[in-house]
């Protein structure tokens, strides 16, 4: 009995209401509905800021993250960092697939833009202003036949190189 009473209130609630939006809908929102999802759709085009963990879906947290290639990626927690250690580039895939635009970092060089190792500080070259290091002699014979070539690259992957005036 209670029960019937409750569900005849609770329907003749949504009755009363039912008109009213209805109404509302076909006069008025549609129009701004319809502009509502084109920004959606804009908004996905143009790529949206990451607000989602990549591993668990929850929000994240601006304190923990990881950098990739010069991209930044958050997560909700460090156990999803973790997991996101082991595939990066997996991850970060399916994240620009869904139009998630990634923050860009800048870092300073690290490595070897030739052989990918570690640079020592002793051994550079300049071009075109910048300061490129490398880990061994041969790389940087090999860097002096097409620097732009590695600059490129580089500054692809967020390397901020250091600036040298010219001196001639
Ligand atoms: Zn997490
Ligand atoms: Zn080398």
């Amino acid at each position: 009995m209670f029960t019937r009473i409750l569900t005849t209130t609770m329907i003749t609630a949504v009755l009363a209401l039912a008109p009213a939006a209805f109404g509302q809908q076909g006069d008025h929102s549609n129009h701004s509905e319809k502009q509502g999802s084109h920004a959606k759709m804009n908004a996905k085009a143009m790529g949206q800021a990451q607000t989602a963990c990549p591993i668990s879906g929850k929000p994240i947290d601006k304190k923990i993250y990881a950098d990739y290639n010069g991209e930044r990626v958050y997560f909700c927690c460090e156990d999803c960092k973790a997991a996101f250690k082991n595939d990066p580039a997996e991850v970060i895939s399916k994240l620009k697939a869904d139009g998630v635009k990634l923050e860009k970092v800048s870092m300073m060089q690290t490595k070897c833009p030739v052989m990918g190792g570690k640079i020592d500080k002793k051994l550079s070259a300049v071009h075109d202003g910048k300061k490129v290091y490398f880990c061994c002699p041969a790389c940087k014979a090999k860097f002096e036949k097409d620097p732009a070539k590695y600059i490129e690259k580089m500054e692809a992957q967020g390397v901020k190189l250091e600036k040298v005036k010219k001196s001639e």
